[in-house]
C-alpha cells in the first residue's frame, strides 16, 4: 500500500497531475475537494449561507455522500445522485471554500477520506492531506504555481467546459479563495513540514507529471513494499518494531577521532561539563533533542554522549563549506534542507534509529537567543521522526556561562532522563499529534535548562553565605 499526499492551492494542477500519476502507478486517485464541493452544493440548494456554522451544521444530518470509482474515475454521489460537473462551477468553488472552514463539516468528511486510504493505495489531493488526513503518507508534495499561471489554467479549463468567465474574475476569485483557505482557523491550507514544495509555474502537464513521478520514485526507492499478505514483522511486547540494537554502533573512524580529541577539545577548548551522565541510555536507537544557541552545539552533544555516536542532522548549507563538509560527514552528520524538502533527511533519521543507531537534532531548526529558548518557534520534525521510528527521545539542554572572552566560557551539557516512546501515547489517527508530542519534547528540554539554572543560582547563593 502506498499513500501519496498532494496539497496546494487551486489551479496548481493537482487533480490533472494526480489523475495522470494514479493511472501510471495503477492506484486510486482521490479528489477530496469534490467532497467539500458536494457539501457546498447541498447548502446552496437549501439557500443556507455557507458561512453560517449552525445553519450548515444542521444540514449535515441530511447529507449522504458516497464516493465510487467508475472506470477508474471518481464519482461523488449526494443522497444517491451523481452530481457530475454541477459542482465544478466558480460559485461551487466559493461555496466549498466557505463550508470547508466549518469544523463540523471537516469532521463530517474526515472518516470518508481516511477510510478510502485505509483500503486502497492512493494519491489524494486537497489542502490538508499531508497535515491531517494522511500525516504518515509515503510521499507528500505541496504543488503550487504563481497566481497568474494558476488563474490562466483555471480560466482555460472553464472556457473549455463552455462556461462564460473572464480571466480577471477567475484571478480575483482564486486569490480570495487562497486567502480564505490558508488563513482559516481549522486545517489551513499549508505544506506539511515534511512535504516537498514543487512550483510548476510555466511547466506543461507532461513535464510536471514526469518530474513528480521521478520525485515519488526517489522518495519510495528502497522502501519496504510489503503488504498485509506478507508475514508480520517481528514485534516486541509493546508492539514496537524490533530494532537491531547493537551495544555500539559507532564507526571505527568516529571512535578513533573521539578518543584522540574528546579530552583535549571537549574539556579544555570547549570547557564542557556534562551533567546527568547517568541518563545516557546503554542501548542505542534513541533520538537526542536539544536547544541550540551556538554553532559548536554539535560538538558539545557528540562529546557528551560516550556510549554511542550521535549522528547529527545539520543544515545542508554546512555540507557545501570546503573543509567543514568532509569533516562533519566523517563524524556521521547528514543534511537537512530547512527550506522545505526534508523528506530524505527524515528517512535517513528514521532508518538510523531503526538500525539501533543514535541521532541528534535541534527541533527548532535554528539558533535561539541565549536568554530564552522559548522565543524561537519549534518545528514538528523531531516528533515526526520519533513516532515513525518508535524511538525514545533523550532531551538535552546546552547552557553557556557568560565570559568576557567567548572562547573561555564554560559550557554545560545537561542530559535529561529519556522520554520513552510509549509515554507519548501516540495516536496515528488523532489530529495534531506531532504538535502535541513536539510540545512534550520541547517542554522537557526547557525544563532541564530552568531546573539547572535554579540549581546554579542556589549554589551561587550558598557560596556567598
Ligand atoms: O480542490 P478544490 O478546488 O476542488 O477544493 C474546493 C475547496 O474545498 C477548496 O478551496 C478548499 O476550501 C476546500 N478543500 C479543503 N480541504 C481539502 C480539499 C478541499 O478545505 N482537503
Amino acid at each position: 500500500m502506498i499513500q501519496i499526499a498532494i496539497d496546494g492551492p487551486g489551479g496548481a494542477g493537482k487533480s490533472t497531475i494526480s489523475k495522470a500519476i494514479a493511472a501510471k502507478l495503477g492506484i486510486v486517485y482521490v479528489d477530496t475537494g469534490a467532497l467539500y464541493r458536494t457539501v457546498g452544493y447541498y447548502v446552496r440548494s437549501k439557500d443556507v449561507d455557507p458561512h453560517d456554522r449552525d445553519g450548515v451544521g444542521a444540514l449535515l444530518d441530511e447529507i449522504g455522500i458516497e464516493v465510487k470509482y467508475v472506470d477508474g474515475s471518481q464519482r461523488v454521489f449526494l443522497n444517491g445522485e451523481d452530481l457530475g460537473d454541477k459542482i465544478r462551477t466558480p460559485e461551487m468553488s466559493m461555496y466549498a471554500s466557505a463550508v470547508s472552514a466549518i469544523p463540523s463539516v471537516r469532521a463530517f468528511l474526515l472518516e470518508t477520506q481516511k477510510d478510502i486510504a485505509r483500503k486502497n493505495s492512493v494519491i489524494m489531493d486537497g489542502r490538508d492531506i499531508g497535515t491531517v488526513i494522511l500525516p504518515n503518507a509515503d510521499v507528500k508534495i505541496y504543488l503550487t504555481a504563481s497566481a497568474e499561471c494558476r488563474a490562466k489554467r483555471r480560466y482555460d479549463e472553464l472556457i473549455a467546459k463552455g462556461q462564460t468567465v473572464t480571466y480577471e474574475d477567475v484571478l480575483r476569485e482564486m486569490n480570495e479563495r487562497d486567502e480564505a483557505d490558508s488563513s482559516r482557523e481549522i486545517a489551513p491550507a499549508q505544506a506539511a513540514q515534511d512535504a516537498v514544495v514543487f512550483d510548476n509555474t510555466g511547466m506543461s502537464l507532461e513535464e510536471s507529471v514526469a518530474a513528480i513521478i521521478r520525485l515519488i520514485e526517489e522518495k519510495t526507492a528502497g522502501d519496504d513494499d510489503s503488504d498485509e499478505n506478507d508475514p508480520p514483522k517481528e514485534e516486541n511486547a509493546s508492539g514496537k518494531k524490533k530494532a537491531k540494537k547493537e551495544p555500539r554502533t559507532d564507526s571505527r573512524l568516529y571512535r578513533v577521532i573521539y578518543a584522540l580529541f574528546s579530552g583535549i577539545v571537549g574539556r579544555f577548548l570547549f570547557r564542557i561539563r556534562v551533567v546527568g551522565r547517568q541518563n545516557e541510555p546503554a542501548t542505542g536507537g534513541y533520538l537526542v533533542c536539544g536547544n541550540h544557541t551556538s554553532a559548536t552545539d554539535a560538538v558539545v552533544i557528540c562529546y557528551g554522549f560516550r556510549k554511542h555516536q550521535v549522528r547529527l542532522m545539520a543544515k545542508k548549507e554546512l555540507f557545501k563549506i570546503p573543509v567543514l563538509a568532509p569533516l562533519i560527514r566523517m563524524l556521521g552528520a547528514f543534511p537537512v534542507d530547512r527550506s522545505g524538502n526534508n523528506v530524505s533527511a527524515i528517512k535517513t533519521a528514521v532508518k538510523l534509529l531503526e538500525e539501533g543507531k543514535c541521532m541528534g537534532m535541534f527541533p527548532q531548526g535554528t539558533r535561539h537567543p541565549a536568554t530564552d529558548p522559548r522565543t524561537t518557534p519549534v518545528k514538528n520534525g523531531a516528533a515526526l521522526i520519533a513516532t515513525r521510528a518508535h524511538a525514545d527521545v533523550v532531551p538535552v539542554f546546552i547552557m553557556r556561562k557568560n565570559h568576557t572572552f567567548k572562547l573561555f566560557r564554560r559550557t554545560y551539557l545537561v542530559i535529561g532522563e529519556p522520554i520513552p516512546f510509549e509515554s507519548f501515547g501516540y495516536d496515528p489517527d488523532a489530529n495534531g499529534e506531532y504538535a502535541r508530542i513536539t510540545n512534550i519534547i520541547f517542554d522537557r528540554i526547557c525544563a532541564l535548562g530552568e531546573e539547572f539554572a535554579k540549581e546554579q543560582e542556589a549554589k551561587k547563593a550558598a557560596k556567598k553565605k
